[in-house]
């Protein structure tokens, strides 16, 4: 990585009122976690219509929790933050950086210490029974039958959105708001394709504001909207980019 990029991402950062970060599935692949798009991704395996669409998911839950969900639940349950996560953490305790949008489900910023955590998509920590409406903790539901249910008989769904779900309106709000607010939106590990995530750096840059993506790959976004791109895994980016604010990473 040109240090050149990472100084002016540090001043860009350094300089800025309000900076937010919109994360995606890549700041969790070096937790273990791997993408939807992309080498080595779920996606590559399954077809999300098929498994990841509310429609197939009310048509047949068993069907969907033995092919999905499970192994999900079983992968995010025991995920820790990684460098990532941690450098985002750091950023937020030392005011660089006020919220962080994910369009992750695993709670690993939260994990790292990070406190304003938007989940664009819900989240698979918890679980909602489909009938009676309580609410469980994943590590408290038991995965002994599929698909699980509650006492009342109902059937538990996690609490993520699936794909024909809209956005719940809260998290959608807040988030339109701070992108037209920002000075700087670090945009990590994200395709940039997932609609109306996706929208997020462009309604920033419509009020000029900074973008700064960190991602191994170039996306949609790099050739058009981005000011720097940090081309690289969001640990070793991330965490060069606190040294560089002068943060020590503890
Ligand atoms: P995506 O799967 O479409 O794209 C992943 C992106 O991460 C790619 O651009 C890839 O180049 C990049 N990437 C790969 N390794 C990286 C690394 N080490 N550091 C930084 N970037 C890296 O992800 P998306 O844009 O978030 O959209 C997919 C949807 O899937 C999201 O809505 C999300 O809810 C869901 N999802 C969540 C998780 C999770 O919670 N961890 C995992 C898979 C998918």
């Amino acid at each position: 990585m040109d240090s050149n990029s990472i100084e002016s991402a540090a001043r860009s950062l350094s300089a800025s009122r309000l900076t937010i970060a919109l994360t995606g599935a890549g700041i969790s692949v070096e937790s273990g976690i791997p993408p939807f798009r992309g080498p080595g991704s779920l996606w590559e395996k399954i077809d999300p219509m098929e498994f990841a669409h509310i429609d197939s998911f009310l048509k047949n839950p068993a069907r969907v929790w033995e092919i999905l969900v499970k192994s999900l639940k079983e992968t995010l349950d025991s995920a820790q933050p990684n460098k990532g996560h941690l450098a985002l953490a750091h950023l937020e305790e030392r005011g660089l950086l006020s919220s962080v949008i994910t369009q992750n489900v695993d709670s690993l910023h939260q994990k790292a210490g990070s406190r304003d955590v938007i989940e664009f998509h819900g989240t698979f920590a918890k679980h909602t029974c489909m009938g009676c409406g309580k609410g469980i903790k994943s590590e408290a539901l038991s995965l002994d039958q599929l698909p699980p249910t509650c006492p009342c008989g109902g059937i538990y769904r996690p609490d993520c959105i699936f794909f024909g779900e809209p956005i719940p309106t809260e998290p959608l709000k807040r988030s339109q708001e701070l992108s037209l607010q920002c000075d700087v939106m670090l945009v990590v590990g994200t395709s940039a394709v997932v609609q109306p995530a996706a929208m997020m750096p462009p309604l920033a840059k419509s009020k000029g504001a900074t973008i700064i993506e960190v991602n191994p790959s170039p996306t949609p976004l790099t050739a058009t909207i981005t000011d720097i791109y940090l081309q690289g895994g969001a640990g070793e980016i991330l965490s060069q980019l606190t040294e560089a604010c002068a943060i020590p990473m503890g």
